[in-house]
Parts: structure tokens; sequence; C-alpha cells
């Protein structure tokens, strides 16, 4: 099960799968309280942080808007036309990336493996929706895709024991960690922060959808795949981090509070590699969905 923002004529809704279709979930959810809770004008959540922030984001949600639509026979109604364009599921208040974190991505860079998480903050405003463009300007030297599978928070997390990890994770998503790399190399060597080279505007995809949690296996064993025109760049499966997400967890919140809406981007696995102008890049995972943006100049 998965719940995303889609573009529709009308502007942006709220979608879920039901069957094979995907419904407008926004229109279901008004009509449910006017007809059902018989409340007007309450505001209709905007998108997946709203839904976190609402106690929303759970299985009861989903089945009381699923049974809604199908005993008043509203399938056809709320059936959203194909293809589904989808924006960014939520803005997250941080993405808190892991580098480092596959064995063969550390060696592929000759770098040390490292005996604790590393990581650092990829900013909201970097952040793009599928299809939204990820813009390289030539002046940024050679940037490059890092699929990563992203930990949504559900709830406020801080010190958190990685034996209780799961009840602090809503579902997850799909990160392309965009990163000028040449801009990154000179800042380590000079002692700088990977700050800059991390967020420049639009190097944060994230989506298609949020997936349920307990829609995937824990611990995760997900397949992910980045295609660049179509050809496979990086695949591996989430079984190979070196740090897993309990580990994470508790590593990141015995300093920093993670909220609803956060994300965890869980790192990327060997075969990272450049992105120019015209490519089309996809961050590729079964349950999850399909990434894609192309990249403009
Ligand atoms: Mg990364």
């Amino acid at each position: 099960m998965r719940i995303g923002v889609v573009e529709t004529d009308a502007g942006r809704a709220l979608a879920m799968p039901l069957g094979a279709r995907w419904l407008n979930l926004s229109a279901a959810w008004r009509d449910y309280q006017r007809l059902v809770e018989q409340q007007e004008g309450v505001e209709a959540p905007a998108d997946v942080g709203d839904l976190l922030r609402r106690g929303l984001f759970n299985r009861s949600f989903y089945r009381r808007m699923a049974e809604f639509t199908q005993r008043h026979g509203r399938l056809e109604k709320y059936a959203l036309a194909e293809p589904l364009r989808f924006a960014l599921p939520l803005r997250p208040g941080k993405v808190v990336a892991i580098g480092r974190n596959y064995r063969k991505h550390v060696e592929e860079f000759d770098n040390k493996m490292p005996s604790e998480p590393i990581y650092f903050v990829k900013t909201a405003s970097a952040c793009i929706g599928c299809e939204a463009s990820v813009v390289v300007k030539p002046w940024y030297g050679r940037v490059d895709h890092e699929g990563e599978v992203g930990v949504v928070i559900g709830r406020s997390a801080r010190e958190v024991a990685a034996a209780d990890a799961q009840e602090y994770i809503a579902g997850y998503t799909l990160v392309n960690d965009v990163t000028a790399r040449d801009m990154q190399k000179a800042d380590i060597a000079d002692g700088q922060p990977w700050f800059r080279s991390k967020n420049c505007d639009t190097f944060c995809p994230v989506g298609p959808v949020v997936a349920f949690r307990d829609a995937l296996s824990w611990p995760l064993e997900e397949d992910i795949e980045v295609r660049v025109n179509g050809e496979v760049r990086q695949r591996s499966n989430t079984k190979r981090f070196i740090f897993d997400i309990p580990t994470l967890l508790e590593a990141i919140t015995r300093l920093m509070t993670l909220e609803p809406g956060d994300i965890i981007s869980t790192g990327t696995p060997e075969g990272v590699g450049p992105l120019t102008p015209g490519d089309v890049v996809e961050v590729a995972s079964p349950r999850i969905g399909v990434l894609r943006n192309p990249v403009a100049g």
C-alpha cells in the first residue's frame, strides 16, 4: 500500500491505489467528511506530510477510504486518469543522508570503511518530485546520481533504542542524493563540509510515493536499481547496508530529534556516475515505484 501526490487538471491531489486503479484520495476524503462525518469546510490533507501529522498515514485510514468508495459505488468517480503525474509526496523538514553505507560503494572511491554512521543533511529546498528536472549547471563540474531508499519518520524520534526503531517509521520512499562530485572532492580536500555539493537546487528528488512500513519486509531487504537513459548503472539490495536502519536511527537520534515527515536517506550502492543535461535518471524499487527525473541544463 502506497500513497502519493499527483497533479490533476484541478490541481494537486493525494492518490492511493485500489485494485488496478489509483483513486483521488483528496476527493474521497472531502466527500467522506461531508457525508459520513457531516463536517463541512475541513481542510483536506495536502500531502503525505499532512497525513502523518494528522495521524492518518495508516492502514485504518486507507481501509476507511477504500470502503467508503466501494460502498457508495464511487470507484469511477475517484479514479485518476492514467498516466499519473506524481509530484513531491511530502516536503521533509530535513533529509538526513547517510554516506558510505554499502561496502562496494566505499571501495569504488577508495574510502575508509566507516566504524560508525556518517551523515549529513539535505535541505527541504533541494527536494523535488518525480518528473521535475534535476538542473545541472556547467559550473557545477561532474554531477552524479546516487539512488537510495528513504525512511520516512512517522513519530517524533529522540534517543530511540535500535530495538524500538520500527515504531518510528511510517514508510519508505526513494531518494536520488544528487551530488556535485568535483565540488565535493575539492571541499573534502580543503577540509570543508559536504554541504554545498549536496544541496544545489533540485539535488534531492523524492518519491514517487511513500509505501507503508508494513508493505515492505523487516528487516528491509529491498532491491534498488538506478537507470540512466534506460541503462542500469546501480543495482543492489538494502540487505547489504553496512549499518542497518535500527542502528542508523539510534545513532542519529542520540544527537538530534527526527520529526514526522523527516527522511533518513540510507546511502547509495556502487555504480554512481555522471549525469548530463538531456539524460533521464530513474531510481526504482519494486514495492515503492520508479522515481524518474529528466536532467536539464
Ligand atoms: Mg548518498
